[in-house]
């Protein structure tokens, strides 16, 4: 193969890109063409992915603080938590409320109005993505973003001084739930954000993919935090193992030393680093449900 040809196949690779010979028109055009119409200028604001993130997050600590409520008088959802002999209280609730609109109000809205301020709004492509590459992008930032958040997290998790200075608020909740997802310190909120942002650019992702990957990043990070196992939940779906979700990062909560990915299962399998709290947990649950 000479170096051209060498080129063509392997210098133009990016996740926006593939398409494994699926159909290419895509069936989010109509979705997009009806968002470009109706939402133009909503779309365009620099505003416009911090409100999807946080209305997103508002969404979601809703629907569990709601189950949370109902759980210790309500057994058919109390059984599905991983710790139904620990009811979440109005204090826990008001507590990690808190924190979430301190740091949304000191850090979040400032740096929201300072994006609507000086960034320009962003042109909006005619094409949407491919449903291949919507999805594969998806898939790319999140796989990313887990090797991201693994290296950060175990860090500050070696590291004593970063430990007691950035992470340790987040592990004041041994049993989590969740309201807890976002209850951080603004550095560590800082590096999520980041990331969530940065990760669809180095893809080269669709900003419809990027905006789908915003959600579905805080979608399985409050599934983590939610302290439900439910048959449906991804971990009880994704074969093999492969993905972590509640009852893992929930056994990373009880024995911090353990269990550092957010989301996948292979870095702390590679590293050695998976807790059997989390089997033990598991087991424990199917034995239950199965009562
Ligand atoms: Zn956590
Ligand atoms: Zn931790």
């Amino acid at each position: 193969m000479d170096g051209s040809l060498s080129r063509a196949y392997y210098g133009t690779f990016n996740v926006a890109n593939v398409s494994f010979g699926l159909p290419e028109r895509s069936v989010l055009q109509p979705v997009w063409d009806y968002l470009l119409t109706n939402y133009q200028s909503t779309l365009r604001s620099p505003l416009f992915p911090i409100l999807l993130s946080v209305s997103t997050y508002l969404l979601l600590v809703a629907l569990f603080t709601v189950l949370d409520i109902l759980a210790p008088t309500w057994p058919s959802i109390n059984r599905y938590k991983i710790h139904p002999e620990k009811p979440i209280t109005w204090e826990n609730i008001g507590r990690t409320l808190g924190l979430t609109t301190y740091n949304h109000l000191i850090y979040i809205f400032p740096a929201a109005v300072g994006q609507w301020l000086w960034r320009p709004p962003i042109p909006l492509p005619e094409e949407a993505p491919s449903l291949t590459q919507f999805l594969l992008g998806i898939l790319g930032c999140t796989i990313l973003f887990d090797f991201q958040y693994y290296l950060w997290h175990l860090l500050h998790h070696k590291i004593g001084w970063l430990y007691r200075t950035f992470h340790a608020v987040h592990h004041q909740y041994h049993e989590s739930f969740s309201l807890v997802t976002q209850y951080l310190s603004a550095w560590e909120l800082f590096s999520v954000g980041f990331w969530t942002t940065v990760d669809p650019v180095l893809l080269q992702c669709h900003c419809l993919t990027a905006w789908g990957f915003m959600v579905f990043n805080i979608w399985i990070s409050t599934d983590d935090h939610c302290g439900y196992d439910f048959p449906w939940s991804l971990h009880n779906l994704v074969p093999f193992g492969l993905w972590g979700g509640s009852v893992k990062h929930d056994a990373h909560h009880q024995k911090p030393n353990t269990n550092f990915a957010p989301f996948f299962s292979h870095w702390d399998w590679l590293a050695g680093t998976t807790s059997s709290f989390a089997q033990s947990y598991a087991l424990k649950g199917r034995k239950k449900q199965g009562d």
